[in-house]
């Protein structure tokens, strides 16, 4: 039986990167029929952000990832949350040092610092020097009895090569003598992460690793862990590295990485996943568009690779614009409501969905159903306006243009597309004048822009009285 984890820290917001790891957990997990279970590792208590958890799991419950076990979930393996299982640590680190694979350490952190600086100093790799590896058994005991402030450290095997075989990377070495003797249990009691995560990886019966390249450095102390405890490690595959576009790794300077912020930012959720999932994973199909289902049944991590991923922001929002345009205006309207009610803009649901229609072809996330189509709940205010498009289409002409067609506008018992078109075309039949010579100082008065859908089908729906009024209005106070 599959058995995979996410084990974020709650340190913050959602890296769009560990949303992958939750996605590729989930996928594998539903693709074998396994379970997935959500772990949270908050031992790093200098990290802890308060209200970090509940937004992981509002988080994965926007992205659709569901879990089997976890902490509010509950399940046989529990408890989910690290913090409530120090004491299973702290056992587990006796055992190691009564096995002599682990070792008390009594270095203070001013020490460590000197011998950091020499190392520098003399370009060699910061390591502890293992200064404390072989004391006595009675000195050890006696310190811990005065109470000396002390950790626990892994006893690196010295002169071995560590091998282990990655799912995606194939086979990995690393020579012991690069591996620090790693901090195990911290002076406060806490584990560090590597105990913790494979005591836990263990307990729990997880059967695959899938996480993310940075942590592949971790596993040689992470398989030396499992063989000093005779336990069987699970099979390990690391997730290629989220780059931006310059190929650098992803980062919060050069855009956004919180999976909250997308969402603020009006991003779907399922237009989100489509795009993550395809970061690193290829399918064999062309094709690009794929829903939950498609992921669950076409998911494999052999077609994982092994190079970064660049995170391209542009396909993230054809891929938002393919799925709005596939949903229906009353679909779209309870996710565009919400943020009409932040500009506090106040339209009834029949008029919104009629916007959402006419705005569908041309949007790319939620927001731009509000801010790009503002006119439509909302008289402009010509603050903003294209000065360059004004001054080409509001000139004198213009002006005296649509004062000759308003009254022919105000005359027509019909409001819609077809009925204005021939208006304006007659109009400027009759005048021999290009049509596009009213239609841009139309556009102009009544929605203060230079783009937008079609004027006709815009008109129609802006209706009659409003459309004329802002017109009136334009032509008086517009200079
Ligand atoms: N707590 C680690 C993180 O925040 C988990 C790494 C792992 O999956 O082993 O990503």
């Amino acid at each position: 039986m599959v058995r995979v984890r996410f084990a974020p820290s709650p340190t913050g917001y959602v890296h769009v990167g560990s949303l992958r790891t939750a996605l590729y957990c989930y996928l594998y997990a539903r693709h074998h029929g396994g379970v997935n279970i959500l772990r949270i590792e908050d031992t790093d208590r200098t990290r802890y952000v308060e209200g970090a958890v509940e937004n992981i799991i509002r988080t994965m419950e926007w992205a659709g990832i569901e879990f089997d076990e976890g902490p509010f979930t509950g399940g046989a393996c529990g408890p989910y949350v690290q913090s409530e299982r120090t004491e299973i640590y702290r056992a587990h680190a006796n055992q190691l040092i009564a096995n002599n694979d682990a070792y008390v350490c009594f270095c203070t952190s001013e020490r460590l610092d000197t011998v950091r600086k020499q190392q520098q100093a003399s370009g060699t790799p910061p390591m502890y020097d293992r200064h404390c590896r072989n004391l006595s058994k009675e000195e050890v005991a006696t310190r811990i009895a005065s109470g000396e402030p002390h950790v626990v450290r892994l006893r690196i095997p010295i002169g071995e090569v560590v091998r282990f075989h990655d799912l995606i990377r194939g086979d990995i070495e690393f020579d012991s003598k690069t591996i620090d003797d790693q901090v195990l249990l911290k002076s406060d009691g806490f584990p560090t992460y590597h105990l913790a995560n494979i005591v836990d990886d263990h307990m729990m019966e997880i059967t695959h690793v899938i996480r993310g390249e940075e942590w592949l450095s971790s596993t040689p102390k992470h398989v030396l862990l499992y063989r000093a405890f005779g336990w069987e490690p699970p099979k390990f595959a690391h997730l290629p590295l989220l780059l931006n576009a310059d190929r650098s790794k992803l980062s919060k300077r050069q855009g956004d990485v919180a999976v909250e912020d997308y969402r603020e930012k009006g991003y779907l959720p399922h237009a989100l996943i489509n795009f993550v999932a395809l970061l690193g994973w290829n399918p064999s199909a062309t094709e690009e568009i794929f829903t939950i289902h498609d992921l669950i049944r076409d998911f494999d991590l052999e077609r994982v690779n092994k190079g970064g991923a660049v995170f391209n922001r542009e396909k993230l929002d054809w891929m938002n614009a393919e799925y709005m345009r596939k949903m229906s205006p009353h679909e779209l309207l309870p996710l565009v409501r919400p943020l009409l009610e932040k500009r506090n803009f106040v339209v009834s649901d029949e008029y919104a969905e009629r916007v959402i229609a006419v705005m569908q072809e041309r949007v790319h996330t939620l927001w731009d159903f509000v801010d790009f189509a503002s006119y439509f709940y909302a008289a402009p205010t010509f603050a903003d306006v294209d000065e360059k498009y004004k001054s080409k289409h509001w000139t004198e002409e213009a002006k005296s243009r649509l004062g000759e067609l308003l009254p022919k506008l105000d005359a027509s018992e019909t409001w819609n597309h077809d009925a204005l078109e021939a208006i304006i075309r007659e109009y400027a039949e009759a005048n021999a004048v290009s049509a596009g010579k009213l239609i841009h100082p139309l556009r102009l008065a009544v929605t203060g822009r230079g783009m937008g859908p079609g004027l006709f089908e815009l008109l129609s729906v802006i209706g009659k009285e409003e459309c004329l009024r802002r017109i009136r209005h334009a032509l008086q106070h517009l200079t």
